[in-house]
């Protein structure tokens, strides 16, 4: 605990700037109430960061150039559990309200973290969400062994109580004219996410079988949630042989998620090269660590398999076809080597074709932002990247009185930095409503 300057909290470590060291010694000297409120103070979502969080404090924690770092992650949802708990955890409303209304598009982290800080100054906020519930990638896209769905339902009642309107079904732009969002407010913020999935535009692309991450994942939890899965909208991976394409946090939930269906095996395919067991030289600390890890999914399928599921340094030639249907793939091995500019290039190794059988194919490659429904409808400008363009700390875009934040703004990312960027939007439309704020 003693360590000098704590770089978890800096740049390098949370992008909230929780302030770490003065929880931990709160929960050290036995004052956990007090531990809470100063976690709130930074974060308005504890327990979905103490859950989902990769946790980049970690990799900046002191402790971590000798020894494993402390445990922050665990300390900060035993924080907020116990706040539950304890039933320290409360609706406050805002004691006055200002006249002014904001309208949200997207219920993600983002959404959520600036409907709570504009609500808590008194601004009259309402967000709309297209799915049936609330919660963003929080509640249809981290599955749920580990993001619970209460948890996320608990969080949003209490920011109903302190008055925040949620709307669902409403796909602003497609069933509602986003216009009428502009004329009624005055001002709106789009925090959409990045929901448009890369692409694998090889032979056989169509075959029934082959599907993006997000529509398993997602009608998985839908059909858990609306009937335990009586329903049968889901893609089953039961008694099926699965092969999942790209690693990172939407591979390995396609990888839990299959196991729970019950798959008869399991593969994981991943272009780049296996990373090393400690940082290489060119990634000291306190950067995030670049080593090779073994998450949840890879575990448990390790146990159920007898092995990691990851193959790496493979490419995805062509699917393979049996009456119509998917019935494996064709592969080769890759080498990857610094050319002359200095960036990476891939290089196929000639003989290492191999072909895996598979009844089902997860696409889970990344995403390129998010979908251009509204970029026309507002005449927004988008960056090279097609997010929609506001500068990192002001979100202001091209349109008057029109913010972004979150994965809409900066692509794809994480939980942590969806919060900090929905809690700086709403202290700059703070801001603009009110000429000044107290925002942090
Ligand atoms: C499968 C998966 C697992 C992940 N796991 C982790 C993890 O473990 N840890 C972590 O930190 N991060 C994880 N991430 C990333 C993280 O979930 C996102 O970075 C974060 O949710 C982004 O928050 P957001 O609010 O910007 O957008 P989102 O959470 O994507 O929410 C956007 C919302 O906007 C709604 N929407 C979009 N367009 C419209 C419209 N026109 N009208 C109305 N509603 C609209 C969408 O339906 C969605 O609900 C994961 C991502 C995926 C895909």
């Amino acid at each position: 605990m003693d360590c000098g300057v704590p770089f978890c909290q800096s740049e390098a470590g949370c992008p909230i700037d929780n302030l770490i060291p003065e929880w931990n010694d709160l929960v050290y000297q036995g004052q956990w109430r007090e531990a809470l409120d100063r976690l709130h103070q930074t974060n308005n979502f504890p327990e979905f960061t103490g859950r989902t969080c990769p946790a980049p404090c970690e990799g900046a924690c002191v402790l971590g150039i000798t020894d494993p770092p402390v445990t922050i992650k665990n300390i900060e949802n035993a924080i907020i559990d116990r706040g539950f708990a304890e039933g320290w955890v409360k609706p406050e409303p805002p004691d006055q309200r200002t006249g002014k209304k904001v309208a949200i598009v997207g219920s993600g982290p983002a959404g959520l973290a600036a409907a709570a800080q504009l609500n808590k100054v008194g601004h009259t906020v309402t967000v709309y969400e297209r799915d049936d519930r609330i919660g963003g990638l929080l509640m249809y896209g981290i599955p749920p062994m580990k993001m619970e769905k209460e948890m996320v339902d608990r969080r949003v009642n209490l920011l109903r109580e302190e008055g925040i309107e949620f709307v669902t079904g409403v796909h602003v732009g497609v069933n509602m004219e986003v216009q009428e969002l502009v004329d009624k407010n005055q001002a709106l913020l789009l925090a959409c996410g990045a929901t448009k999935p890369r692409d694998l535009p090889i032979a056989g692309r169509q075959l029934q079988g082959v599907h993006f991450a997000m529509e398993f994942l997602l009608k998985s939890t839908k059909s858990f949630l609306d009937s335990e899965f009586k329903d049968g909208q889901y893609i089953s991976a039961k008694d099926k042989d699965v092969i999942v394409i790209g690693g990172g946090d939407t591979g390995t939930d396609c990888i839990g998620t299959s196991l729970r269906h019950g798959c008869k095996s399991l593969v994981n395919f991943e272009l780049l090269d296996r990373p090393p067991d400690q940082r290489a030289p060119d990634n000291p600390w306190p950067l995030w660590p670049r080593i090779y890890r073994v998450e949840y999914g890879h575990g448990e399928s390790a146990t159920k398999f007898g092995k990691d599921p990851r193959e790496f340094s493979i490419l995805s030639k062509e699917f393979i076809e049996d009456s119509g249907r998917l019935a494996g793939i064709r592969t080769v091995r890759v080498k990857w080597s610094k050319g002359e500019d200095g960036r990476f290039e891939m290089q196929e190794i000639p003989g290492t074709e191999e072909e895996w059988k598979a009844d089902l194919v997860f696409l889970a490659m990344g995403f390129l932002g998010p979908e251009e429904t509204l970029v026309p409808q507002l005449g927004l400008e988008t960056d090279p990247r097609s997010n929609f363009k506001a500068e990192f700390g002001q979100y202001a875009t091209s349109v008057e009185g029109v913010f972004a934040a979150g994965d809409c703004r900066r692509g794809q990312s994480l939980v942590v930095w969806a919060i900090k960027e929905g809690r700086d939007a709403a202290r700059e439309i703070d801001r603009y409503l009110m000429g000044r704020t107290m925002l942090p």
